[in-house]
């Protein structure tokens, strides 16, 4: 990786030199960059897409819980649409990119939206297709969607597992209507975890690793803080209309034990600001 993905600057340094706990593929380095003309933070692994696509099978499905009862995530989803709602959008086309197996798509059509899934995972698409839903499993290319075809689309934790940002955005364009709306999530590089990860990396002198290897993993290829997903929506013809920090995330774990410390940490987080995700609205430049 040798250019910033976002502004192609050539001026990147290396911010952590982190070993694979599994090999993937022919792939033993695991490098974050940051881009010193716009700052984004990005993972070398960029350069290899195909192998990163390997990584989406059943096994990574089954790390989430994907059940509705007392499920952070769909709370999360049901806000997300009163959200919409507030900001006129209560029915139309909605496509959820990157759906898995569709829990959203689902709370979306009870309220009324005509919904539609991308979803590269045969596995998690195949759930979503038992459960009635449209479900494309393959790239968002060779759907060919209508131009100016969608009132919104969501990605609810993906865009940070995206290789082609510019592919997709260019598309995202195409197919949504001239007012409609872009709803994107995903973590925070500038959250409570990531202070608490990178403090005690750097007071141990780089030994505790655990931390950091929890909150840099090689299925996540950018790590944006909210100037960082301007500046990349505004480079890819987005402006954002609204940013709102949430502590709600896909991401928690099944693990009880993770549960307790998680706890304290995202009340602190909240109090200070610095929430695990970030979820914005954008629409798309005149
Ligand atoms: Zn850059």
């Amino acid at each position: 990786m040798n250019s910033c993905p976002v502004c192609k600057s050539k001026r990147i340094k290396l911010r952590y030199f982190l070993k694979l706990n599994e090999s993937l593929g022919n792939i033993v380095d695991f490098k974050i960059l940051e881009c010193n003309n716009c700052n984004l933070l990005f993972s070398n692994l960029l350069d290899y897409p195909r192998q990163m696509d390997s990584i989406y099978e059943e096994e990574y499905f089954q790390k989430y819980d994907s059940s509705f009862k007392n499920n952070p995530k769909i709370r999360s989803f049901q806000k997300a649409l009163d959200i919409v709602g507030q900001m006129r959008y209560s029915s139309g086309k909605l496509l959820d990119f990157g759906c898995a197996e569709g829990n959203f798509l689902i709370l979306a059509k009870k309220r009324g939206w005509q919904v539609y899934g991308v979803e590269l995972s045969k596995f998690a698409s195949n759930i979503a297709k038992k459960r009635g839903l449209t479900v494309f499993n393959e790239s968002i290319h060779d759907v060919k969607f209508q131009d100016n075809f969608f009132d919104v689309i969501t990605l609810w934790d993906v865009i940070e597992h995206l290789s082609d940002l510019e592919g997709i955005f260019t598309e995202f364009r195409r197919i949504l209507k001239k007012d409609g709306l872009l709803i994107i999530r995903t973590p925070n590089k500038n959250s409570i975890f990531h202070i608490l990860a990178n403090l005690s990396y750097a007071l141990s002198f780089k030994t505790v690793t655990f931390p950091i290897k929890t909150m840099y993993h090689p299925d996540h290829l950018y790590y944006f803080s909210r100037q960082t997903l301007n500046k990349t929506l505004n480079k890819n013809g987005f402006k954002i209309k609204k940013l709102i920090m949430t502590d709600q995330t896909t991401m928690y774990s099944k693990n009880k034990f993770m549960k307790l410390i998680i706890w304290p940490i995202r009340l602190i987080g909240i109090l200070l600001g610095r929430q695990h995700s970030l979820l914005v609205m954008a629409k798309k430049n005149a």
